[in-house]
């Protein structure tokens, strides 16, 4: 596990393909949603990455520069493989037709087996166009006809699952993280910015408690299944349980 943590992560690094790749609107709402997830495959060797669709230029602190600094940090930290930003407007995400190739380009490039969006269902309106724009991209990737002239070949990722930013909902099934909890939080703590009180903060949700917040979820997910923490995760489709019930599970 530590070999991982201190693995950099490979920015742009060609010909990748990956096992998991997970979208958010701005920096820090994968590692909201999904970063103690995030740590557990990277820990396990599998191939992450990390794509922000729009460059966070309307936060009401930090700078874009700043963001995209801290970005890479907490992808350090949670041993990420690629951080993509697109450059997608702030509060401009919506299903277009350039908005839907960026997308589609970037899950042919990166070919993964499963693809993570926010849950639709969220206070940032933000996060509830991302959840759709990824939906339609994904299914979009895999017809070969659609953006005929994409340099990368069609693609169809196994799944698509969805996590919670600001939402709190009953998850559909939850990902144990009680090992990589502290991750989470030092991923989530490289985003100074936004969850730091500093003189010139303009106050946001972000500042007060929010990480706070997040442990409290976390560790109530985790409640329900006894464990320590987890994270929730919603799915479209009923998913196939392939292992005996009555058997040993992981
Ligand atoms: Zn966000």
């Amino acid at each position: 596990m530590e070999k991982n943590s201190q693995r950099k992560p490979i920015i742009n690094q060609q010909n990748i393909h990956l096992d998991i790749l997970a979208f958010g609107a701005h920096a820090d709402d994968v590692e909201i949603g999904m970063a103690g997830t995030i740590a557990k495959y990277a820990a396990q060797g599998k191939t992450i990455g990390i794509c922000d669709l729009t460059k966070a230029e309307l936060s009401s602190n930090g700078t874009v520069e700043r963001r995209l600094i801290e970005a890479k940090a907490a992808a350090n930290v949670l041993g990420v493989h690629i951080r993509k930003t697109l450059d997608l407007p702030d509060r401009g995400i919506y299903i277009n037709d350039e908005s839907m190739k960026k997308v589609v380009e970037v899950i042919r490039y990166f070919r993964p087996k499963l693809v993570f969006a926010p849950y639709f269902d969220d206070r940032h309106p933000d996060h509830g166009n991302c959840a759709r724009l990824i939906e339609e991209a994904v299914f979009s990737a895999g017809i070969r006809n659609f953006y005929f002239e994409c340099k990368y070949p069609a693609h169809k990722p196994n799944n698509l699952y969805f996590y919670m930013i600001n939402g709190f909902h009953k998850p559909d099934f939850v990902i144990n993280i009680s090992e990589f909890f502290d991750k989470k939080r030092a991923s989530l703590e490289t985003y100074q910015s936004q969850f730091e009180r500093s003189t010139d903060t303009v106050d946001t949700p972000l500042v007060n408690g929010y990480i706070e917040s997040v442990e409290a979820r976390e560790r109530l997910f985790g409640k329900e299944v006894g464990i320590r923490y987890a994270e929730g995760f919603k799915v479209k489709r009923p998913f196939l349980v392939d292992y005996d019930l009555l058997g040993e599970q992981q």
